[in-house]
């Protein structure tokens, strides 16, 4: 059975239609990465996803006690607020210990623990919001825009990163990204979105359609 079915999902803000018609599954242990221009409604569709949005038509199934770890695409963090990376994970419920330095671990974030939030680099803040979504075994990882101000190698170690977690905890993991080179190399399947499903399928399959082209033009790495 699939984690998550969206059939004919419709969400609307105000009179603007954000989604049209867009259907998907996600699969145990795979990883998804759904790609389209600011504004295409990437985010709205993982809120959607998670039941954060109404529909204006269709649905969303989620397989029975479905465990999802999702890491949005802002967090605000309070500056004035003294906040170490630690306690961070101890938000909104303290974790044990030893979970909270397996999930640092894992995230490649296993020095960081005592570290101000505010005093860490974009590479390490987004590995201790990694580790914070692994917490409680998600079944699915859902990240927005997770290497979002990371350069070129930052954002290839980072997807290298969660294909490791994947294959730890045999989560499946859907992301948004712009890094369109990088994320071909590390997903199993690629969803372009603009408003609707505009192709998916392999990366090999996605870069070659006219639809894919058509948006981001013939290169890869054309990140809007
Ligand atoms: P993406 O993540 O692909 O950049 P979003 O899902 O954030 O796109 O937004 C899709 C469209 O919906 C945009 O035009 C955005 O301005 C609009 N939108 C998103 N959230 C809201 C909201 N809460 N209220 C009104 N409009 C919104
Ligand atoms: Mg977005």
């Amino acid at each position: 059975m699939s984690l998550v079915a969206a059939e004919g999902i419709d969400v609307r803000h105000g009179r603007l239609r954000v989604l049209h018609g867009v259907s998907l599954r996600i699969e145990p242990g795979e990883i998804v990465t759904v790609v389209g221009p600011n504004g295409s409604g990437k985010s709205t569709l993982l809120r959607a996803l998670i039941g954060a949005v109404p529909l204006s038509a269709g649905r969303v199934r989620r397989a029975p006690g479905l465990r999802i770890g999702y890491v949005p695409q802002r967090l605000h963090i309070d500056p004035t607020l003294p906040l170490t990376a630690r306690r961070f994970l101890d938000l909104p419920a303290r974790v044990p210990e030893a979970e909270a330095q397996a999930a640092l671990d894992r995230a490649g974030a296993a020095g960081l623990g005592g570290r101000q939030m505010q005093s860490l680099s974009g590479g390490q803040f987004q590995r201790v919001l990694l580790a914070r979504a692994t917490l409680g075994r998600p079944d699915l990882l859902m990240l927005d825009e997770p290497t979002q101000g990371l350069d070129q190698p930052g954002a290839s170690a980072f997807y290298r990163r969660i294909e490791g977690i994947r294959d730890r905890l045999g989560c499946a993991v859907l992301m948004v990204s712009h890094d369109l080179h990088v994320v071909m190399s590390a997903s199993d399947r690629v969803i372009c979105l603009n408003g609707h499903v505009c192709c998916e399928g392999t990366p090999a399959v996605v870069s070659a359609a006219p639809a894919y082209r058509e948006l981001f033009g013939t290169g890869t790495a054309g990140a809007p």
